[in-house]
């Protein structure tokens, strides 16, 4: 059984060839989303780094010259995570326009090295088809098993007679409700435990260790992105501006399940969302039976975190976006977003409220990315 489509019809030949090995029958089902697009379209844009991202990591080395620059350090300068930043380090290497001496990476001096958009097009476009080829995969009319052959070049490619397109659907029964029923009630019963975090990158991208004194506690999400949980409810909440008291009964369980402890709750301004999440502290507040304060304040606009690919970008992003206006309440306080993505402003905005005196910071996300 597949859950997500992979990138080409000939790479899901190759996978579901594999369930009829040393069996005699095997049904094979493709569980297919909107979000297969959207990983395939990440895996094909991430290929090949844009010619500016490349101009901006050869410029800095070349720079750097002889000491040369760590991956570390060249994620200060593009925005780009470290993966794709290896990977493409890796392309520039094997292409004789950079090389590796340590940890550290060199420019080649007069190397005669040039970006070939032309080669890194014609990959490019060869991936497009291939999405394509898989999109259009059992939705067009045609014989499963005809279009596997007809993309392998197979001689005799003809109607299998047996898939669900020549035979009519086999698993097409809508879930039991009673069992969607529990598996949400399950998935809604862990919250998620947010690792503390112990180290951060400074502006040259070197990791520092968080001074005891700065860090946040453990904290707590109730979903991730797209899960079946407490997902839909946020979402569905975050669009209408508006979330229902379950989610914020689901947030003080978490906090009251770990034996938290709370004395006050303040919250991160949302730079999108308006009041809700201050709203939502406040019923988070009164729901412990503590006091709401608003404590944190935006001072400048930023760019949204989510277009922060990697941690010494993410910050840099957060460095200075917000203030602590007021002196916090003694006892140990709950720091509320709406969304965690890396988890830095989380991280970052709880060690300011430690520094102007917190004695303790929970962050408390509705969902979490990582
Ligand atoms: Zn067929």
């Amino acid at each position: 059984m597949h859950f997500q489509a992979p990138g080409s019809v000939v790479s899901y030949y190759q996978q579901v060839g594999r369930a009829g090995r040393g069996v005699d029958h095997a049904d094979v089902v493709l569980l297919r989303g909107g979000e297969d697009r959207r990983i395939q379209d990440f895996f094909i844009e991430q290929a090949f780094p844009a010619r500016e991202r490349v101009r901006a990591v050869l410029d800095e080395l070349e720079t750097a010259g002889g000491e040369g620059r760590t991956t570390r350090e060249l994620m200060g300068v593009v925005n780009l995570g470290m993966g794709r930043i290896e990977a493409m380090l890796k392309i520039l290497d094997a292409e004789g326009a950079v090389r590796r001496s340590g940890n550290r990476w060199q420019a080649v001096p007069a190397g005669g090295w040039s970006y070939d958009a032309d080669r890194y097009e014609q990959v490019t476009a060869l991936r497009r088809a291939e999405q394509r080829a898989m999109a259009n995969y059992g939705i067009d009319g045609r014989c499963l098993m005809r279009v596997l052959q007809e993309e392998l070049d197979e001689p005799d490619p003809r109607d299998c007679g047996r898939c669900s397109v020549c035979a009519g659907p086999r698993f097409a029964r809508p879930p039991s409700p009673v069992l969607v029923e529990i598996a949400q009630r399950h998935l809604r019963s862990r919250p998620l435990e947010l690792e503390v975090r112990k180290m951060a990158p400074d502006e040259a991208g070197t990791m520092r260790k968080i001074p005891e004194d700065a860090r946040t506690e453990t904290g707590w999400a109730l979903a991730r992105p797209g899960d079946g949980g407490w997902w839909p409810a946020i979402e569905r909440g975050l669009s209408a501006g508006w979330l229902d008291d379950e989610i914020v009964v689901a947030l003080a369980e978490a906090l009251r399940a770990s034996e938290t402890r709370a004395d006050w709750v303040t919250s991160v301004p949302s730079a999108h969302l308006g009041g809700v999440c201050n709203e939502l502290g406040e019923r988070l507040a009164a729901e412990l039976g503590v006091e709401y304060v608003a404590l944190v304040e935006r001072t400048e606009p930023r760019p949204p975190q989510r277009e922060m690919a990697n941690a010494v970008q993410q910050v840099a992003n957060v460095r200075g976006a917000f203030a602590i206006t007021t002196p916090p309440p003694p006892g140990t306080g709950v720091l509320l977003d709406d969304r965690r993505l890396s988890g830095w402003t989380l991280a970052m905005v709880g060690g300011q409220l430690r520094r102007a005196g917190a004695q303790a910071v929970v962050p408390v996300a509705l969902s979490t990315l990582s």
